[in-house]
């Protein structure tokens, strides 16, 4: 399989190539060059697999003969041995037409960890493939950076140093990623907010000369590897459900930041499994609910809510689906993106947004909402839902029809956020895996916001 760029102006690049570019070279996003189409025989014939089975079969479709079958299939068993559930991503029912999909059974208890553990696997495969050195660099607002630095703690060839906020991330996250001790992670805790970590992180890969030069790479969303790990969960919920005897077309509720998980659920849908509709859950950092709903995409005014790792404004995924909504016709996308930069927003025509709404139905959920679901839940069910997970249960509530099932993905563990659950009087307990951080020294050096100190760090680091 190859990969080609949104923007159409990369050459087809193979798989491995396509993990190590990105973001591709000309600003846009990579795709594969066509979307493997599965037959209802085939889907039969994956009704009964493991996840790992599924796993493996999905991967190689989109791999092809670039890694042997013995190799992927080590890859993908060893990514998700780290998995507390057996199943992996179990569905549980809730209610008559409600089931939750617990993702966050990895080890960052959020739904990250699925794509992560895989990529840091990759990450390594291909250091020791090729006698490459991988250094990678990110920024995170809490989940990214704990399930990344857990991807490839301690493995060989691979280096990873993490921005953080300092003092503005959950005290779980921060504890997640700074009570790693092994020498291959940096943690960074910047004086300053995530935005200016993200700045920092965005020039240092600007600058050619020293990306090449410290052989820098990223593990944020756009990265084709994660959307391809999380198309699977999608068959594999769709699988336990007619298990079951569920036979009808599915909904799928999807908490959105940045439109990665949600992508990978239209790419299932592509792919040919049966999904009624994408449910499009957001935080009052709606821009992706507004654009479903009036076909205006425009950044609005930041607002902070109790699903932080959704407070994004400006989604890097969604050029993705724009690429497919436009019949994947690279000069519509490359002249949007310029128009986005210069003005500021995209407006679709009325014909096009009725496709968008035979795609996907959205729901803004406000932060009052929010903990009104959690309590809800919890009393009437005996089940808490973390912040995320609350948005995506109560835009399902409001958007999903009778009769019809839907599956809401549960992105993080409720521990992770306890910060909000509190406010609900509510009192849980902690895994002993959360626990037990709070006993642990942490590692981290605390430095300022210049790209020059940043620099000295990671090149004495590296
Ligand atoms: C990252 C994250 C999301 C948003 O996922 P996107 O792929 O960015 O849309 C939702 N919930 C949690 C807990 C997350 O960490």
């Amino acid at each position: 399989m190859k990969y080609i760029s949104t923007r159409g102006q990369v050459s087809p690049t193979g798989f491995i190539d396509a993990i190590l570019m990105g973001l591709a070279d000309d600003g846009g996003l990579l795709v594969p060059e066509q979307i493997p189409q599965l037959s209802s025989d085939t889907l039969k014939q994956w009704q009964r697999l493991s996840y790992q089975e599924l796993a493996l079969e999905i991967f190689s479709l989109y791999i092809g003969d670039e890694i042997p079958r013995a190799d992927l299939k080590k890859l993908v068993d060893d990514s998700y041995a780290t998995f507390r559930h057996e199943d992996v991503t179990p569905v549980r029912r809730v209610n008559n037409g409600l089931h939750v999909m617990e993702l966050f059974h990895g080890p960052t208890f959020a739904f990250k960890d699925v794509a992560l553990q895989f990529l840091g696997n990759l990450y390594s495969y291909v250091s020791k493939k090729n006698n490459s050195i991988i250094h990678i660099l990110g920024a995170t607002s809490g989940d990214t950076g704990a399930s990344a630095i857990e991807g490839v703690r301690g493995k060989q060839g691979i280096r990873i140093c993490i921005l953080h906020p300092h003092q503005k991330v959950s005290k779980v996250q921060e504890l997640q990623m700074t009570t790693v001790n092994d020498s291959n992670v940096l943690n960074l805790a910047v004086e300053g907010t995530f935005d200016d970590c993200q700045r920092i992180i965005k020039e240092l890969f600007a600058d050619v000369e020293f990306k090449h030069q410290y052989h820098l790479r990223a593990i944020n969303s756009i990265n084709i590897a994660r959307i391809l790990a999380q198309t699977v969960y999608y068959f594999y919920a769709y699988f336990q459900l007619a298990n079951q005897g569920h036979t009808e077309k599915v909904n799928f509720s999807v908490p959105t930041g940045n439109f990665g998980d949600i992508f990978a659920g239209f790419l299932a849908q592509k792919m040919g499994l049966p999904i009624n509709k994408l449910i499009l859950a957001t935080n009052e950092n709606n821009i992706l609910a507004r654009f479903v709903n009036e076909g205006v995409y425009q950044p609005g005014e930041f607002k902070g809510t109790y699903s932080p790792s959704m407070d994004i404004q400006v989604a890097s995924n969604f050029e993705r689906y724009l690429f497919y909504l436009y019949g994947e016709d690279s000069g519509i996308i490359a002249t949007l993106m310029e128009q986005f930069k210069t003005e500021g927003s995209i407006t679709i025509p009325g014909d096009v947004l009725q496709r968008v709404q035979s795609t996907f139905s959205a729901y803004s959920v406000e932060n009052e909402t929010c903990l009104d679901t959690i309590s809800e839940y919890y009393e009437k069910y005996d089940y808490l839902l973390d912040p995320h997970t609350a948005c995506g249960v109560a835009a399902a509530d409001k958007l999903m029809a009778d009769g019809e099932i839907t599956v809401a993905l549960s992105t993080a563990h409720p521990a992770k956020f306890n910060e909000a659950i509190e406010l609900r009087k509510i009192e849980q307990t902690y895994p002993k895996q959360i626990q037990a951080l709070f006993n642990k020294p942490q590692f981290q050096r605390v430095v300022g916001g210049s790209n020059e100190e940043i620099k000295d760090q990671l090149v004495k680091f590296f």
